[in-house]
């Protein structure tokens, strides 16, 4: 089943101990499209200015990745500029340019239209409701990622959005912030009572997390002796859990729990090098192998 996709393309400047680049493609949408498109048809929606380098289109198009939504026009792409603390556990953000985004009114082809499984990346959250208003039907599986950005400047706008998804995805210190919680078990309480029934969450190298009806499922994150460059970590981690679930056709209890641990995993190789340079030379089969390894390595009697 196709799977749509709204948030970032855009070019990044990452520094971390490891190394620095001045200008790499990035963005939520690039990381979680590239993800998701080992497992399925991936159905892309954001715009891109004039600097959008053709190699980089190419890119996306090598793949099972649909630019028909991607929009072209004139001004310069979304710019963003992080550094990485010594640990790679904090991250401060240098520059955020919405550049062509600023004036972005999406309009969905046709046939993204009729999508059963809808991921509303990081971005503006009027952005993410317009591209599920434009959704034909109740899609099977809507879920969505924010972050402190929006947190902050357009908080009522992020409630509004948060009403029409089944899953927020977002990483541990974003659910406390939105929650006004600390204890993270309380916070996916309250952050029911805004919509969603179940919550991800993404904690960085402690694995991730998800509450729902059910209870709690926690997978570890693979453990790495070199991670180079956690942008797109989060990002990635919803295209594997999304893009398995779209393959499947399902959201049963059990699709979940393997969803996060495909989640997990492509989280794992985007982290082993800086920007997509893991991911874009990633296999299947090396998908595959690490979550036989993540079997093994959360296995036990009692
Ligand atoms: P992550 O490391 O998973 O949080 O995602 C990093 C990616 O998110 C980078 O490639 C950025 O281009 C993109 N990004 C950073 N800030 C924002 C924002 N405010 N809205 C949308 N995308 C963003």
């Amino acid at each position: 089943m196709s799977l749509l996709v709204v948030g970032s393309v855009a070019y990044d400047a990452l520094e971390s101990p490891y190394g620095k680049v001045e200008r790499t493609l990035g963005g939520a949408a690039t990381y979680f499209s590239v993800s998701a498109a080992f497992f399925t048809h991936v159905n892309l929606v954001a715009v891109v200015g004039d600097d959008f380098h053709p190699d980089d289109e190419a890119l996306l198009c090598k793949r099972s990745i649909d630019v028909e939504g991607l929009e072209r026009t004139t001004g310069k792409c979304f710019f963003w500029a992080g550094r990485y603390s010594e640990n790679l556990n904090e991250r401060v953000t240098l520059t955020t340019e919405l550049n062509v985004f600023a004036a972005f009114k999406p309009r969905l082809p046709e046939k993204y239209r009729y999508s059963k499984y809808v991921f509303l990346a990081n971005i503006a959250p009027d952005l993410q409701r317009d591209v599920l208003k434009q959704v034909k039907g109740t899609p099977k599986l809507a879920a969505m990622d924010t972050m402190n950005y929006w947190i902050e400047r357009t908080n009522e706008e992020l409630r509004e959005t948060l009403k029409h998804v089944d899953i927020l995805m977002i990483n541990d210190s974003e659910t406390r912030q939105l929650s006004s919680e600390h204890n993270l078990l309380r916070a996916a309480r309250h952050i029911f009572k805004m919509g969603p029934s179940t919550l991800v969450v993404k904690r960085g190298e402690y694995g991730a997390m998800l509450v729902d009806k059910h209870g709690v499922f926690c997978v570890p994150a693979f453990p790495l002796e070199e991670p180079h460059d956690p942008t797109g970590a989060g990002d990635s981690f919803a295209g594997g859990f999304m893009g398995y679930l779209a393959s499947v056709g399902s959201t049963s209890d059990a699709a979940l729990r393997r969803a996060m641990v495909y989640g997990s995993v492509l989280g794992s190789f985007t982290v082993e090098r800086f920007g997509l340079e893991r991911l874009l030379k990633l296999k299947r089969s090396e998908i595959h192998a690490r979550a036989r390894q993540f079997a093994k390595l959360t296995q036990f009697k009692l």
